[in-house]
């Protein structure tokens, strides 16, 4: 691209500016800047214009009241759904939801599947819970596997021992002429 003029090189400036052009058509202009005191002029009162438009955008990203604003929103909304504002920061954050429905509704959402999360960790929390109790009833079932025959080998025995126990008071306690009776009927054939 050597055959560049100065209208065409009008229509590249603000691109080459932007940094939108290829390198070897900016060397292209570069050559025509350095040899053409017109562009050149041009070429200076476009960035400075650029530089301008670009500072005052920033500023206006950064330092607006709403953007600042915003980015507080941004910040603190996990803070506020979680109740951990301080109180005037609090303050802060219900008035600019009140004065931005957008906000609002970036807040609702977020709410709503903080809800939404709160309600499936309960249930595996549940479901958790069921289940712990189980395995530790099933952990002590294999553990022990004859705690259930075990109760009925005790009560078997106690129920043994007082038969026998109830038998002996009875053949100490009851009248001797009962005694002799027991006797003849049941122990002496
Ligand atoms: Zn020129």
């Amino acid at each position: 691209m050597n055959s560049l003029d100065c209208e065409k090189i009008g229509y590249l400036l603000p691109l080459y500016i932007d940094g939108k052009i290829n390198d070897s058509t900016a060397f292209a202009i570069e050559q025509h800047l350095s040899n053409c005191s017109d562009c050149f002029e041009k070429y200076i009162s476009l960035k400075n214009i650029s530089q301008k438009i670009k500072a005052s955008f920033d500023n206006s990203l950064d330092y607006s009241p709403y953007n600042k604003n915003l980015k507080f929103f941004e910040d603190n909304i996990s803070s506020y759904i979680d109740n951990e504002l301080a109180k005037e920061d609090y303050y802060n954050f219900n008035k600019f939801i009140s004065l931005n429905p957008d906000a609002k509704k970036e807040l609702d959402k977020m709410l709503f599947f903080e809800e939404k999360l709160q309600e499936s960790i309960k249930k595996n929390k549940q479901i958790l819970n069921k289940d712990l109790s189980k395995s530790i009833v099933n952990e002590i079932k294999k553990e022990n596997p004859n705690y259930v025959y075990n109760i009925y080998l005790k009560a078997a025995i106690l129920t043994v021992l007082f038969v026998i126990l109830t038998i002996l008071v009875g053949y100490f306690a009851i009248p001797e002429h009962w005694q002799s009776f027991a006797i003849k009927t049941h122990f002496i054939h």
